[in-house]
């Protein structure tokens, strides 16, 4: 069998409507095939309900020292988008490659498979280690237990790159993130008596208040140099959409939103949770006071750490000493490099194709960006291949 070029597989993975809401085990049934043709066994991590899976696997020899290339296999929906094209099936057209996941981020899932051949023929001296997860669109919910396994399984790798779309430039940090459904429970009585009531509305728009305190005061505090590179500099906390009530004249029964929290990496994602919580544990105590049956429910909705700049960071040396990119970049969307330092990696995010692509109708990856991601990879099995970092 001739290798396959990370063309050809990237072709084959967009095939797969691995869209977050459906199984990605067709992918990963496809993937693990691929890996054992070339005497690779890899590992999969399944969902609770045994419907999705991660996959991973230590290519070369069992040693600490390796890298990992981490990659999501979902991609976002194409319901009510204008696409001129099949979005399963990958369109070449002006040096872009068209196709849902091409961009974000089929297309270093694909590079990172193509090159599991060129690492065996190299002879690597440190394993390359690939991480494939479940979920990454909805929350980063799939890697965590397979980093938790990886990181008990195999050898420790020195350094974990996410190829998430950075048009190849170095990003060593992210803001964290968590959503916490809120849903109010009050107390009806017609609204003359509003006293004897709990109105869930009047209730959450509370807590909708406090999140404007809170922004008002993170504006204003001062901050470290590492957060002062994000955009904006300080943790927000933001609600979306808001639905409860079901009349002008009564107190309403419910009331439900997601208070989302982005966080700077210098402030706890956990430490705003708990802030968070003990606000809402404050008012259902209040709400009590007037009734009993009055209560506040609450669930995470999801929960991402966020990527702080590591100091000398293993991860973005070798990302840059790679790249050639020597500036440094952060960036506001969430990824899974947060949940591998958290696991204890050092992490970076460097890959190919440009966020602003991502999501959107016609999702296109250069084939410039993807040469360059090939080019990446190309040079990481040399680094591997040779006797030490
Ligand atoms: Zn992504």
């Amino acid at each position: 069998m001739h290798d396959l070029t990370a063309r050809d597989i990237l072709d084959k993975l967009v095939s797969f409507p691995t869209v977050s809401s459906e199984s990605n085990l067709a992918l990963v049934d496809w993937v693990e095939d691929y890996l054992a043709a070339h005497g690779v066994r890899a590992t999969r991590v399944y969902n609770d309900a045994g419907t999705k899976a991660n996959l991973y696997a230590n290519i070369g020899p069992e040693l600490e020292g390796g890298v990992v290339l981490s990659g999501h296999t979902d991609v976002v929906p194409v319901e009510g988008q204008a696409w001129d094209s099949d979005p399963f099936t990958v369109v070449e057209k002006d040096g872009r490659l068209y196709g849902r996941g091409t961009c974000d981020m089929k297309g270093f899932d694909a590079i990172a498979l193509a090159a599991v051949p060129r690492a065996l023929k190299a002879g690597l001296k440190r394993p390359l280690q690939i991480a494939l997860s479940y979920d990454e669109e909805v929350g980063c919910l799939g890697a965590p237990r397979m980093i938790a396994e990886m990181a008990r399984a195999l050898p420790r790798a020195a350094a974990a790159i996410i190829g998430e779309p950075s048009g190849m430039k170095v990003v060593n940090g992210h803001k964290g993130g968590i959503g916490i459904e809120t849903h109010l429970r009050g107390h009806e009585v017609h609204s003359s008596l509003m006293h004897t009531g709990v109105s869930a509305v009047m209730e959450a728009a509370k807590l909708v208040d406090w999140a404007n305190r809170m922004n008002a005061e993170n504006m204003a505090s001062e901050r470290d140099p590492i957060d002062a590179l994000f955009d904006p500099p300080w943790t927000t906390c933001h609600v979306g959409t808001i639905h409860g009530g079901s009349a002008d004249n009564i107190t309403a029964r419910d009331c439900r939103f997601v208070m989302g929290f982005r966080c700077i990496p210098g402030e706890s994602v956990e430490g705003w949770r708990q802030r968070y919580l003990a606000e809402v544990a404050r008012l259902e105590a209040e709400m009590q006071a007037v009734h009993p049956d009055a209560r506040i429910d609450t669930a995470i909705r999801f929960h991402v750490p966020g990527l702080k700049p590591e100091l000398d960071g293993a991860a973005e040396e070798l990302a840059r000493r790679l790249s050639g990119d020597n500036a440094t970049h952060v960036v506001s969307y969430a990824t899974e490099a947060g949940q591998f330092q958290e696991g204890g990696y050092s992490a970076v995010i460097i890959g190919p194709g440009n966020i602003a692509q991502a999501h959107q109708p016609n999702e296109w990856l250069s084939l410039r960006q993807f040469e360059a991601g090939i080019g990446f990879v190309d040079k990481l099995i040399d680094h591997l291949s040779r006797e030490q970092m």
